[in-house]
């Protein structure tokens, strides 16, 4: 039988609690940079209303999904990662 007393106690219920949120803040940490990352390449401004949105089809006609006004992006031209 383990025997436990309030000291152990209280410092193990610290150290699993930092553990939890050291663990959490590693694992957001790593994965939010990429995923942002990734995002940020199909993302697209209006420069009408400067609206900024997702265009994942990287299409070359775009419509702005706040104004309606068309985008035309030429091959070549357009935001660069
Ligand atoms: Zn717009």
């Amino acid at each position: 039988m383990i025997s436990v007393d309030a000291a152990w106690a209280v410092s193990s219920y610290i150290f699993f609690g930092l553990a939890l949120v050291i663990g959490k803040w590693i694992f957001y940490n790593s994965n939010g940079d990429k995923e942002i990352f990734e995002r940020s390449e199909f993302l697209e401004q209006c420069p009408y209303c400067t609206h900024l949105f997702f265009d994942y089809q990287r299409s070359h006609l775009k419509v702005c999904p706040r104004c309606q006004s068309y985008l035309s992006v030429n091959p070549g031209e357009g935001r660069k990662p």
